[in-house]
């Protein structure tokens, strides 16, 4: 069965049982400054698991197009890739677990006519403490699926710890088989849903020896150790609990999130040991095999990692939105993987100039049918590949030459005298800046050549050098603040001020569930954008400008802190809690009133910024309002 065909089937499957199958949503959020990329078929869904109405109804069935970042040193692998698709089906409000977790299975039993002996299930233990108890109805509706395949299935608990025994079914804690926005059960804001969720998992077999070979061989095997003999194939999230002052209350919506990795079901129905022996890789391995003259059986890892990477960024940039290669945000994603690409290539010695694009001609070819911007956007994606090998090529060598010299210097004797060559410890934070600043070195890749020659990479050395100059260049380098601020005049800094306000007066008003969506600050007004379902009141709009303007008169001051990510949401900060260079953030504080993690700049007190007056209220998106407002 080929890769076009099992992506049909599945969404044939849900077609069959009811669902609409709409088309994936961009690799690029709308409105959602939270996050870089579209990460999970469930992102974009979010609006609708919370309620609002689908127009398409209350089965949704897809295939959506993600990236994720924090994947990318597991890429090389058996089973992670940066980019992949995930194959999904919703139930807003409608079918449950006993729908659920019976049709996948058959999905992968009858249409893929896969060994149901090759399955095992993880499911949640439970959990005094939050009052949750476990999850026994998954559990008893997957006996009863394996009974009627004929395969006996046990339920065991702590495998982590004592081993599979004879098992089928493992019960694991909430920071497995617990899902919500905000992470575990205690994680959880007051009004937020979450839910229960059980994996299905595929065992590639003991035969492979992959426990034996790894780091965990000290430990028993179980269904989530690292080793790779178990691979999680898709997951049903039973969103079914929102939480309260006293605990968590049932939902009278109960949703069914499914998300399985596309990829990894073709990788076993194929019969392979990883996604990219797949004909979904075999084109890109092939090229690669070709512009290098090697095998891949034994450059494994650096082809790997060269055709996940070019066929990413050949999705980011093949997506509409026109991301390029830069230093900033999603840009910056994409040039350093192509950067780590061409590094790898350079190690598989190709010879071949403007190589990159020769792989991302493939992918294109072999997507075009299922996703057709691909095709749209050729040309665009293959110029921006040859001008970012040019550009980075130019200083590669000389970059690699002085990187060399800096990790072995020649330190001076105690009398002054030429000492020893010996190698560094560590690559310094003013050096590894030079390199990046000079030779385009994206500081990711640094750490892993410093990994290669077991230095470290200072990472706190770098970003301090890095704030420096960024402070030094901010106004005229960027032209844009990450916050959405157009320059630093102080009516911009004033609105800036006074979309923070907004933010709290918000949630005081419609409740917890707003948060910021997005934001554009003029010298002339501010436009902020925020999740909410319906359109405001007029007493609701009044109430907000009443609640802004008494801050406003109290003339507090706005204070600026340093701290760790982790510290800025103990303090309930609001705010992207993502971050690109290490986990200090800045948040800023206006009196007890509003915390928000934030770049600035702002005004230093409230009492400057005048009357707060909101001129507009609209829908911006699905589950999105937008918010005009000035400062008289
Ligand atoms: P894993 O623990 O294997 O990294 P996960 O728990 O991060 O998986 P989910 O967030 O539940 O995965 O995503 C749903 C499905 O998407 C997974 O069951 C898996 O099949 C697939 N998936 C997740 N991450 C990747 C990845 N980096 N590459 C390929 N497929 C993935
Ligand atoms: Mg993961």
């Amino acid at each position: 069965m080929t890769s076009q065909e099992i992506r049909q089937k599945f969404l044939d499957f849900f077609k069959k049982k009811g669902h609409a199958v709409v088309p994936s949503a961009s690799l690029i959020p709308e409105n959602d400054p939270t996050t870089l990329f579209t990460g999970s078929g469930m992102q974009p869904m979010i609006p609708y698991l919370l309620g609002e109405k689908h127009p398409e109804g209350k089965r949704i069935s897809d295939s959506q197009k993600c990236f994720r970042d924090v994947d990318i040193d597991e890429v090389g692998d058996n089973r992670h890739l940066t980019f992949f698709e995930m194959l999904g089906n919703w139930s807003l409000g409608d079918y449950f677990k006993r729908e659920q977790l019976p049709w996948f299975f058959e999905f992968l039993t009858k249409e893929l006519k896969l060994d149901p002996r090759r399955f095992y299930i993880t499911a949640f233990r439970g959990n005094q403490e939050i009052g949750v108890d476990k999850d026994s109805e998954s559990v008893e509706i997957w006996k009863q699926i394996f009974r009627e395949a004929g395969v006996e299935a046990k339920d065991i608990d702590s495998a982590e710890k004592n081993g599979m025994k004879d098992g089928r079914i493992f019960y694991y804690d909430e920071t497995k088989n617990w899902w919500s926005r905000s992470g575990s059960p205690s994680d959880m804001p007051v009004g937020e849903i979450g839910g229960l969720n059980s994996e299905v998992f595929y065992d590639l077999g003991a035969d492979l020896k992959l426990h034996e070979s790894s780091p965990f061989k000290d430990k028993p095997c179980h269904l989530n150790c690292d080793c790779g003999r178990f691979v999680e194939l898709g997951n049903s999230v039973f969103i079914e609990f929102i939480k309260t002052e006293k605990g968590f209350n049932s939902l009278s919506q109960k949703n069914v999130d499914f998300g399985g990795g596309f990829e990894r079901i073709v990788m076993v129905a194929q019969g392979e040991k990883s996604p990219f022996e797949t004909d979904l890789f075999s084109n890109l391995i092939k090229k690669i095999e070709a512009l290098s003259s090697r095998q891949y059986s034994d450059a494994t890892k650096a082809m790997r990692i060269i055709a996940d990477h070019i066929r990413a960024v050949s999705f980011i940039m093949g997506d509409d939105k026109g991301i390029i290669p830069s230093n900033l945000d999603q840009g910056y994603v994409v040039r350093r993987l192509i950067r780590r690409a061409i590094r790898y290539g350079r190690q598989l010695e190709i010879k071949q100039d403007l190589w990159t694009k020769e792989i991302a001609k493939e992918v294109i070819e072999d997507y075009k049918d299922v996703y057709p911007e691909m095709e749209r956007n050729k040309e665009f994606v293959l110029n921006n590949l040859d001008e970012e090998e040019t550009k980075f090529k130019k200083t590669l060598e000389k970059g690699l030459k002085e990187f060399e010299k800096m990790a072995l210097r020649r330190e001076p004797d105690k009398h002054g005298g030429v000492g020893v060559t010996h190698d560094q410890e560590e690559l310094y934070g003013e050096d590894a800046f030079y390199l990046y600043q000079t030779y385009g070195f994206p500081p990711e890749m640094m750490e892993e050549m410093c990994k290669e020659r077991g230095i470290e990479f200072d990472w706190n050395g770098f970003k301090t050098e890095l704030k420096k100059h960024q402070e030094l260049s901010r106004t005229a380098s960027a032209g844009k603040f990450k916050s959405g601020l157009a320059d630093t005049s102080e009516e911009t800094k004033k609105l800036h001020t006074a979309a923070h306000l907004l933010l709290a007066a918000l949630r005081k008003v419609l409740g917890d569930h707003v948060v910021q969506k997005g934001s554009n600050i003029t010298a002339e007004r501010l436009r902020f954008d925020f999740s909410h379902p319906e359109k405001m009141t007029d007493e609701q709009k009044q109430e907000v400008e009443k609640i802004v303007n008494e801050v406003i008169e109290k003339d507090l001051p706005v204070e600026c802190q340093e701290m760790s990510l982790k510290e800025a949401k103990k303090q309930g900060a609001m705010g992207v809690f993502e971050s690109k260079y290490g986990d200090k953030v800045k948040v800023y504080s206006i009196g007890d009133y509003s915390r928000e993690i934030c770049a600035g700049p702002h005004v230093e007190r409230t009492g400057r910024l005048g009357h707060f007056k909101i001129i507009k209220e609209q829908s911006s998106s699905a589950g999105v309002r937008r918010i005009k407002a000035i400062l008289e």
